[in-house]
């Protein structure tokens, strides 16, 4: 692995050489276009392209000046991972095509504007942490049977929404449905009392799968591009009243936040560790072969308007139950087709302690108990609240980091 990069990276930058991700910016004189995070700079791709920089690559011009990523995972693994070598190539060579053109190439991450990364064809929303739902199990329905017979037989999951997956950085308007008041016979209109985050990571899908085959465990890890940090919205007391018999509509489908940069599963690597021990043994083709969860922290952080940020949550992605790599086996096991910028959300990530849990329907336990925020508390969000998640993987003197995926909430429309 390289060692020496000729450009300053900040000893705890989310953006070391091992990390290197993909977003999609725009500054005032570049039209969107796709772009790696090094330190606190970003490498414009369009740029070194336009010089015939990945001419032997074989990527065609227009590739990286692009709205999305797509046409970029498009090209496939092979072309991915070349990429990669040659920026960790160039970022460790003193006189690499990229330091000699870095004036035109490069730009500080605090000049662009950062855009969402990934035009999402499909989005599915899986239900993978124990814990949460163990959790959301006893609120609803008692200790006994807070587990669904199904639950550790498969990955349970809904087709989700895709047009209102939003980037970090813009803001929601609480959503507005019909809620049913406790006691009532009738339901009411009205904006939603119980609004919720849910701390979750999402898989950007880069390869296409053919209608009517399957993927195995084995093969998963080929058809994803990279991980990025995802806030699920949930407006909890619209999802209570709706979502007998089909499930959840308008209390999730209002908004889904994407952190802007997605981090290559190469970089993802040294991170691998064991999931949790599944007990009873899963059908076949949901076995794994191999250790396939990642180490990864997770921090959520709540800020009411005109105070500082409080930590509200810290768990850790190696949690989960059903693994990424199982959530796809699953998902096409029937034959269903994945298409290039499909996104597949892990469900809520929460741990065992109660300030490991990431939503506020666990941490304040369906509004129970008041969470102490410095002057103020919270059971469930507030209009004017912001929520920041942020993640990083570390060890070995390697670090990389996902950045963050913060958004305010804003009055009803
Ligand atoms: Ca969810």
């Amino acid at each position: 692995m390289p060692q020496s990069p000729w450009l300053p990276i900040p000893e705890k930058s989310d953006f070391s050489i091992y990390n290197l991700p993909y977003g999609v910016f725009s500054t005032p004189t570049r039209r969107p276009r796709v772009g790696v995070a090094i330190g606190e700079q970003i490498i414009d791709m369009a740029a070194l392209t336009a010089r015939g920089k990945f001419h032997d690559l074989k990527i065609p011009l227009q590739v990286f000046e692009q709205p999305s990523l797509n046409a970029f995972m498009s090209l496939g693994k092979p072309v991915w991972k070349a990429v990669r070598q040659r920026l960790i190539q160039w970022i460790c060579e003193e006189n690499s095509p990229l330091h000699q053109l870095q004036e035109e190439s490069m730009l500080p991450q605090s000049d662009a504007k950062m855009l969402l990364p990934v035009q999402v064809g499909d989005y599915t929303d899986f239900y993978a942490s124990e814990e949460h739902a163990t959790n959301v199990g006893s609120m609803f329905r008692g200790k006994e049977n807070a587990l669904m017979p199904n639950w550790k037989h498969m990955p349970i999951a809904y087709h989700g929404r895709a047009s209102s997956i939003i980037v970090s950085g813009t803001p929601i308007h609480r959503p507005k449905g019909q809620l049913m008041p406790t006691g009532a016979d009738r339901p009411v209109f009205g904006a939603s009392q119980k609004l919720d985050f849910e701390l979750e990571m999402a898989a950007v899908i880069g390869v296409s799968s053919e209608l009517g085959t399957s993927v195995t465990t084995e093969e998963a890890e080929n058809y994803i591009f990279g991980m990025a940090l995802f806030n699920d919205w949930s407006a909890r007391d619209i999802q209570k009243w709706e979502y007998v018999p089909l499930g959840p509509f308008l209390g999730k489908n209002f908004a889904s936040s994407l952190s802007p940069w997605i981090v290559p599963m190469e970089a993802l690597k040294p991170f691998v560790t064991e999931g949790p021990k599944q007990q009873p043994e899963p059908l076949p083709y949901l076995q794994k072969a191999n250790p396939r969860n990642y180490n990864i922290h997770l921090e959520v952080y709540l800020q009411p308007a005109m105070q500082e940020e409080v930590q509200i949550c810290r768990t850790n992605f190696k949690h989960m139950y059903w693994s990424i790599q199982q959530q796809l086996a699953h998902h096409t096991i029937n034959g269903c087709n994945l298409r290039v910028g499909d996104l597949l959300a892990s469900g809520t990530i929460s741990g065992s302690q109660p300030d490991s849990y990431g939503s506020m329907l666990e941490l304040s336990w369906n509004g129970e108990r008041r969470l102490q925020l410095g002057e103020a508390s919270r059971t469930f969000l507030e209009d004017g609240d912001t929520i920041r998640m942020y993640a990083y993987a570390e060890q070995d003197h390697k670090r990389i980091g996902f950045g963050e995926v913060k958004t305010k909430i804003l009055p009803p429309l």
